[in-house]
């Protein structure tokens, strides 16, 4: 299983300097090429061809001497990244490859030479070590590491890991996570985790300075000052978020042989123009593939349930639907068998019901454990054991 670590870079000038001519200099290669193959390919409707082009590079360097300043593995790169566009382009995936121009995300890859000790990244050709803040561990063997540029001119060495996979000693126990309002999510555990008071303090800062910034006069200093102040929270909470997310996916992935989640449908969340319900959706997005990527390196199995899925609305104990259900009821009482339902505990019991006969289907022979389904008790209090 391949997996990318991105951390943020901090460069003093003189490698900012270089790593912009490295950049230069890889998209300089890119761009040349591109040239020569959409000319070849026009005139005399000759094919891409890796190996050809490659063979071009030491043609390159002489022709154009400064090019002699970049790292040669990292122009090869450049060639494979037109060979993947060319691919893609022959198999009608995507249109004639571009021109790379400055204004795009820029990067340059680096396969080979490099050493990462501690915090800090050695690559070919620069003296110095650059720094990084490693906000977490990196686990895997490292096969190649990358740097990006942003188009705000913030740099981040992407390193590309290979894990194997460790499967965990399997468990019987399955469980339903559902998105939550008040908080972040309930389990069908009864558990309620809560999103982290740092989170929502950052969150909330974000919005009073967005609101300070739209009674300033727009390109002003005072304007200019507080959007950056705004980005860099966006980035605190961005990496908060993340942090936040990785461990509660460990923990439940761990702790679960069979996770199940309602998938939010993307057209809703694209039209929502709420911005805290907006974030919240795009992290329950992320939290979904944190726990997608942890399932498959653990052994586990992740399921899915459709937003289509009324889990809401339904009592978990007789079935009955309550079709007047507002967002606002936070809890209901069944006007069929009279039990009262906290409204998320309720909705994540229904989750595990309609998951456990979907788990039915996807799990062949690997855990035979949680095929049977039929007579699967649901308890109605909240804060109820696992299920099993
Ligand atoms: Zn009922």
């Amino acid at each position: 299983m391949h997996y990318v670590y991105r951390f943020r870079l901090y460069l003093n000038r003189e490698q900012e300097e270089f790593i912009n001519i490295q950049i230069g200099h890889c998209r300089f290669v890119y761009n040349k090429l591109l040239e020569i193959a959409k000319r070849n390919y026009e005139q005399e409707g000759k094919k891409w061809n890796y190996y050809e082009y490659k063979k071009l590079l030491p043609k390159l360097k002489e022709e154009f001497p400064f090019l002699k300043e970049a790292n040669s593995q990292s122009m090869q790169e450049a060639v494979k990244w037109l060979d993947r566009a060319f691919k893609n382009f022959f198999k009608g995936l995507s249109g004639f490859p571009k021109f790379k121009s400055k204004k795009k995300i820029n990067s340059v890859s680096i396969p080979q030479h490099f050493k990462i000790e501690g915090n800090k990244v050695r690559i070919p050709k620069l003296k110095t070590p650059i720094r990084f803040i490693k906000h977490r561990e990196i686990e895997g063997k490292i096969r190649s590491i990358s740097i990006t540029k942003t188009p705000t001119g913030k740099f981040y060495l992407n390193v590309l890991v290979k894990r194997e996979k460790e499967p965990l000693p399997k468990t019987e126990k399955v469980v339903a996570v559902d998105v939550g309002l008040t908080h972040f999510c309930t389990l069908s555990t009864g558990e309620k985790i809560e999103n982290p008071k740092h989170l929502i303090k950052t969150e909330r800062r974000i919005k009073k300075l967005q609101k300070q910034l739209s009674r300033k006069k727009k390109g002003s200093k005072r304007f200019k000052i507080l959007v950056k102040r705004i980005a860099k929270l966006h980035e605190k909470v961005r990496n908060q978020r993340n942090d936040f997310l990785h461990k509660l996916s460990k923990h439940i992935i761990g702790d679960n042989q069979a996770v199940i989640v309602e998938e939010l449908n993307v057209k809703g969340l694209v039209k929502n123009s709420n911005l805290s319900k907006h974030i919240a959706d795009a992290s329950w997005r992320r939290f979904i593939q944190f726990l997608e990527y942890k399932a498959k390196l653990y052994g586990r199995v992740l399921i899915k349930v459709d937003t289509f899925y009324p889990s809401s609305k339904l009592c978990s104990v007789c079935g009955f639907k309550k079709g007047d259900l507002k967002l606002s009821d936070r809890e209901w009482e069944c006007p069929r068998c009279g039990i009262k339902h906290d409204r998320d505990y309720n909705a994540t019991l229904n989750l595990l019901k309609e998951g456990l006969t979907r788990l039915k289907r996807v799990v062949g022979v690997d855990c035979p454990e949680l095929m049977p389904v039929e007579g699967v008790t649901i308890p109605c209090e909240a804060g109820s054991p696992s299920i099993y």
